[in-house]
């Protein structure tokens, strides 16, 4: 592997998309998604400057979390996450990417509130419709925003969203936009918890069509780790 000249290209790049969309390369967050690598890995990332991790595991996430504890990491849950598993990962994670219902929010709502610490999560949408397991449906929006503005210990932080991997550009631009004006049209409405903050969309295989249509955070994985 050569991480650490994969992370220079990926700057560039970032950087390159981030410009063609009126933006500073600081603008954009990059969350380096180790769930396919261990923690050697992740230290030769975290000295070429990476400071944000994704994993998509509760129990591989707890693993690293561990072995790493003497890094001053960010850890960013990504993947679908079950309601038993809130307990083990609320005070360990900086932001959830995935909260898609309103059962899991309120359990992430009570088990936050035990450590006394609000948690900052990310609704996920499913914009595409077809083949996404996982994500919102758009018109459940606002109905989910109404429920978790009522919720001391969860603060919505911004919009998550995956587009299905073998889609042509041009579906993919409609996602990704699509998730944007969203994220815009709620940003227009002043909610208790809710901030748009955050617009995390693009990995690997489409990052620079996510920044173009808006993303602040990309979660990228094997562009990094390969
Ligand atoms: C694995 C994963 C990524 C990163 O995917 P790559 O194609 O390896 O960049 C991003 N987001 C989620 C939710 C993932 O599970």
């Amino acid at each position: 592997m050569n991480i650490e000249r994969n992370i220079d290209e990926l700057r560039e790049r970032v950087a390159k998309s981030a410009a063609k969309s009126g933006r500073k390369p600081e603008d954009i967050q990059v969350v380096a998604v180790c769930k396919t690598v261990g923690v050697d890995e992740v230290i030769r990332a975290y000295n070429a400057g990476m400071i944000d991790f994704g994993e998509n595991r509760a129990q591989d996430f707890l693993k690293k979390y561990e072995n790493l504890a003497d890094y001053n990491l960010n850890w960013h849950f990504i993947g679908h996450l079950q309601r038993n598993k809130v307990k083990y990962i609320v005070d360990k994670v900086k932001l959830i990417h995935s909260v898609d219902s309103i059962r899991l929010a309120k359990e992430i709502d009570i088990q936050a509130r035990k450590i006394g610490k609000p948690v900052d999560c990310l609704l996920q949408l499913n914009v595409s419709g077809e083949e996404q397991k996982y994500g919102m449906d758009p018109e459940m929006i606002y109905e989910f925003l109404e429920e978790v503005s009522k919720m001391e210990y969860v603060r919505i932080k911004g919009l998550m969203t995956m587009a299905p991997c073998e889609c042509p550009e041009k579906e993919l631009r409609k996602i990704f936009s699509r998730t944007h004006e969203i994220y815009v049209d709620i940003s227009k409405n002043s909610m208790h918890n809710i901030n748009m903050d955050y617009l995390s969309m693009g990995m690997s295989n489409d990052f620079e069509i996510a920044i173009e249509e808006g993303a602040n955070m990309i979660r990228v994985g094997s562009s990094i780790f390969n």
